[in-house]
C-alpha cells in the first residue's frame, strides 16, 4: 500500500488562548507532512480577517501548503473575489469554495442580489481566475438536497464548473463513503473525492453536529460512546473507531484522508500513528 496523502483542517482562533491552541495543533501535526492544511471561514462569513491571518501565519511559519475556505454568504461578488485576490497576493492559490450557511438563526441561504448565487457560481469565478478549487460533498446528502441523486448532480455541476476535488462531510461507516463514491462514478464524476474524518473529541457536540448536517450515527457507536464516557474511555474509543474507519477506507482504495482536527491534535495524531503514518515512516515501509 502506498502512503496516503493527509490534510488537516483547522479553524481560525478568536482569542489569544485559542491562537496558542491552534499553534500547538499545527506544530504537532506538521511532522506528518500533510499534503495541505486548511483554515475554515466562520459561518455567515464572520471570520474573514481571522481566517486570512491564520492562513498567512501558518503558511509563513511552517511552509505548509495552506488552503483557505471561502463562502459566498453575506458578501457581494466583488468582496468575495477581493478576498480571493488577497489570498493570491499572499501566495495562497488553493481555495475550499462553499456556498456556506447563513449566520445562526437566519434560516436558509438566500443569495444577495450583488452576490454569488451559490457554490457553482463561486467555483466558476475562482477556477476561471486560476485558483485550485475544492468543494464540499455529502455522502449522506446535504439537508437542503431533495434526494441523493439531486445532491450528486449538484456536486457534478460544481466539478464541471472547474473544481478540482471534493472533501466530504464526516460519516461513521466506510460503506457510506463507498456507496457515495460508486454513485458519483455512475453519475460521471471522475474527480478525486476525499473522505472527511472526524475523530470524536466530544460526544455530545458530535451528536448535535451530526444531527444538524445529516450524518447518521450507528446505534452501536452511540451505545459505545455512552459507555466509554461513563468509564472515562472516550478518547480511546474515538481513536479506535477513527483508525478502523480510515483503515477500511484505505483498504478500499482511498488515497487521501482529510481530518477535521477541531484544533486539537491528539486524536488525529494518534489515529495517523496507529495507521503506521509517523514522521518519516510510510505505509510502504511498514507493510
Ligand atoms: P452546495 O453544495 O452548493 O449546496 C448544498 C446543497 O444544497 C447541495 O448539496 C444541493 O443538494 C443543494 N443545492 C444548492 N444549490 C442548489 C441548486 N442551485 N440546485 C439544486 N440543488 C442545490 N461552512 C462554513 O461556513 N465555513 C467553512 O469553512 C466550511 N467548510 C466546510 C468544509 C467542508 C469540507 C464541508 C463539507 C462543509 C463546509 N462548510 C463550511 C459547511 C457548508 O458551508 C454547508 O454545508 C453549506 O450548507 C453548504 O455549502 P456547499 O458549498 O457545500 O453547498
Amino acid at each position: 500500500m502506498t502512503r496516503p496523502a493527509l490534510s488537516f483542517e483547522f479553524f481560525p482562533p478568536k482569542s489569544l488562548p485559542q491562537s496558542f491552541r491552534l499553534w500547538d495543533c499545527v506544530t504537532a501535526l506538521a511532522p506528518l507532512a500533510p499534503d495541505f492544511v486548511s483554515v475554515t471561514y466562520g459561518a455567515g462569513g464572520t471570520t474573514r480577517k481571522l481566517t486570512h491571518e491564520a492562513v498567512q501565519a501558518i503558511g509563513a511559519q511552517t511552509g505548509l501548503d495552506v488552503a483557505a475556505h471561502l463562502t459566498c454568504v453575506e458578501a457581494s461578488r466583488d468582496e468575495t473575489l477581493g478576498i480571493a485576490e488577497e489570498y493570491r497576493k499572499a501566495g495562497v492559490d488553493r481555495i475550499v469554495a462553499l456556498r456556506g450557511d447563513p449566520p445562526k438563526g437566519a434560516g436558509r441561504f438566500v443569495a444577495r442580489p450583488d452576490g454569488f448565487s451559490g457554490s457553482v457560481d463561486l467555483v466558476e469565478a475562482l477556477a476561471g481566475r486560476g485558483f485550485d478549487v475544492t468543494v464540499g460533498a455529502y455522502p449522506e446528502k446535504h439537508p437542503d438536497a431533495a434526494d441523493h441523486s439531486a445532491d450528486i448532480e449538484h456536486l457534478k455541476r460544481k466539478l464541471d464548473a472547474g473544481a478540482d476535488t471534493a472533501i466530504t462531510q464526516f460519516f461513521f461507516e466506510a460503506e457510506t463513503f463507498f456507496r457515495f463514491r460508486d454513485a458519483c462514478e455512475k453519475a460521471g464524476i471522475d474527480a478525486p473525492i476525499i473522505p472527511g474524518i472526524l475523530p470524536v473529541e466530544n460526544w455530545a457536540g458530535t451528536r448535535r453536529f451530526a444531527e444538524a448536517c445529516g450524518t447518521s450515527i450507528p446505534q452501536v457507536v452511540a451505545d459505545a460512546f455512552e459507555t466509554a464516557e461513563r468509564d472515562g474511555g472516550a478518547d480511546l474509543l474515538a481513536t479506535a473507531l477513527a483508525t478502523e474507519l480510515c483503515d477500511d477506507l484505505l483498504s478500499g482504495g482511498v488515497e487521501h484522508l482529510h481530518f477535521y482536527t477541531l484544533n486539537k491534535p491528539d486524536l488525529t495524531r494518534d489515529v495517523c500513528h496507529a495507521l503506521g503514518l509517523t514522521p518519516g515512516v510510510s505505509l510502504q515501509n511498514v507493510a
